[in-house]
């Protein structure tokens, strides 16, 4: 959108000076990275600093790691947050806020790769209609390498894609940027898409692991998967 318009230019939109000149909406950003890679840390500082400037916002998530409707981050930080389900308009989420005399000024919605497409719409409605900016966060791509349906949607309508840049190494040092499933000492590729790595693990010898290209096309966990889950030592 341009600052002001030329005179004479071939243009419907409003003089500079018209508040229809520069339409006001709310954006939506899709931050993505590998699992490990910090994406709920940055969500909760994207809060911290928002609030801090008095900005009012709702934390979402969707089957966070411990299993509660909260954010939390593994450096141990963690903030209540409401639990988003298939079933949930966010619209009217946001509506009911509004309606208890809250304001909304942004959401921040962890584990946005388990959002269905049609709740991403809703998002990019609230960000266009309500001019509420979305921050989203998630993974890419499933364990099978495929885009997540709500991260797909976040790719199609989100106004600014940030690929999170903090080092996740595959054991033999490349970037990591597949999240393998492993079961019982395989790659896995194939079963359900959502699989909960904390609350699942253990009990049916399930993880996840962040492999490079190559290692997670020929499904090689390194020479510390033999030894459990125990880092090889020199
Ligand atoms: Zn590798």
């Amino acid at each position: 959108m341009p600052d002001a318009v030329p005179p004479g230019a071939l243009s419907s939109v409003p003089a500079a000076g018209s508040r229809r000149a520069a339409p006001v909406a709310g954006s939506v950003r899709f931050f993505y990275g590998p699992m490990d890679c910090g994406k709920s840390t940055l969500a909760l500082q994207i809060h911290h600093n928002h609030a801090r400037q008095g900005r009012s916002g709702m934390l979402l998530t969707r089957h966070d790691r411990s299993g509660q409707p909260r954010i939390s981050s593994r450096i141990g930080i963690s903030r209540d947050a409401i639990e988003v389900r298939d079933s949930l308009d966010l619209r009217q989420l946001v509506r009911e806020h509004w309606a208890r005399g809250h304001r909304v000024d942004y959401l921040i919605v962890d584990e946005a790769q388990f959002l269905c497409p049609e709740q991403v719409d809703q998002l990019a409605e609230l960000a266009d209609d309500v001019q509420v900016d979305v921050y989203c966060f998630g993974l890419a791509t499933d364990f099978r390498s495929r885009m997540f349906p709500g991260s797909r949607r976040l790719f199609e309508l989100a106004d600014d894609l940030v690929a999170i840049q903090v080092d996740v190494l595959c054991w033999c040092g490349l970037d990591g940027r597949f999240n393998a499933r492993v079961v019982e000492g395989r790659v896995a590729r194939e079963g359900d898409t959502v699989l909960v790595a904390d609350t699942e693990a253990g009990r049916r010898h399930v993880h996840y692991q962040v492999l490079c290209r190559r290692h997670y096309r020929v499904g090689d966990l390194g020479p510390a998967a033999a030894g459990a889950d125990q880092l090889a030592l020199g």
